[in-house]
């Protein structure tokens, strides 16, 4: 996958985009992460990307001819093949008005061969950008930051990780929370799938969070971890971990069951 980020501070990526799985899949070749600097695409001499709103108000706006700039040279197929689906390019405006950004959105992006993030500041970004550049407009939650670089960097970080072979256990990455189709075997009543091989493959989220884990030691300050886990005991291990999957979803997030897939026993654990 080719990644572009536009931004006014490129230096900011330094971090996200040196460390971790990140890092591992740019130096494997899977993806190319490049940053463009928003300023290099102005054409006076102090820089300018932003300017006073039309018909007054509050703060600055960037200004739409930098980012349609920047845009241009990226060889980037037309806005209307995109949205057809017809390449497999995405071009992405971080905004707190856009579409909230799922796991499942992770999914579909790494799906594609390119995606290009536009970071917006200040009080946003020209309209026009997102009426005739941008593709589908991205908020990575129900707050305001100042800018969009911490977006485009959460963005990054969850479609890098699904990138085949980015992640050393791929099954690991079909597991986790919010990840709907969690396993390759069809689950059975009680949460157990057609899986054999162990506990880990049968005990996906289906769209629950994610359920607890525990590592060495087993006794920690007087805090034990759970009997079930050391037992050995594949099948008790994989109902136990529905079972909290199930539970700590209803506490943190039961928005989340309506669209879960629930066997007849999830239902009663629940109850
Ligand atoms: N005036 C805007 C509003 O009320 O929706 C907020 C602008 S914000 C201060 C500046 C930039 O930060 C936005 O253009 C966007 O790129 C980014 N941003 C802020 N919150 C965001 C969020 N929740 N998700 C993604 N990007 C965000």
């Amino acid at each position: 996958m080719k990644a572009d980020i536009v931004t006014i501070f490129p230096d900011f990526f330094r971090g996200p985009l040196e460390y971790g799985i990140t890092r591992r899949a740019q130096e494997m070749g899977l993806a190319k992460i490049e940053v463009h600097d928003l300023r290099r695409f102005t054409h006076d001499r102090h820089r300018t990307v932003d300017d006073r709103p039309f018909g007054g108000g509050e703060g600055m706006v960037l200004k739409p001819e930098p980012i349609f700039d920047c845009l241009q040279p990226l060889g980037l197929a037309s806005r209307e093949r995109r949205l057809d689906g017809a390449v497999g390019e995405s071009v992405i405006l971080l905004s707190a008005q856009g579409e909230r950004f799922t796991q499942k959105l992770a999914a579909e992006l790494a799906k594609l061969e390119r995606i290009v993030l536009i970071c917006g500041r200040y009080e946003g970004v020209d309209e026009r950008v997102a009426d005739f550049l941008a593709d589908r407009e991205l908020s990575i939650g129900d707050y305001v930051l100042s800018g969009g670089e911490l977006g485009a960097a959460v963005i990054l970080e969850a479609v890098t990780r699904l990138l085949p072979g980015a992640v050393g256990n791929e099954a690991s990455t079909r597991q986790e929370s919010f990840t709907a189709q969690a396993t390759g075997g069809e689950v059975r009543e009680g949460g157990e799938d057609t899986e054999k091989d162990g506990p880990d493959s049968t005990c996906g989220s289906n769209g629950l969070l994610d359920y607890p884990h525990y590592t060495r030691p087993a006794e920690f300050r007087g805090m034990s971890v759970p009997e079930v886990l050391i037992n050995g005991n594949h099948q008790q291990i994989r109902r136990w971990r529905r079972e909290q999957a199930l539970k700590k979803t209803l506490r943190n997030r039961p928005d989340l069951l309506e669209s879960a897939t629930l066997s007849d026993e999830d239902k009663k654990l629940l109850i």
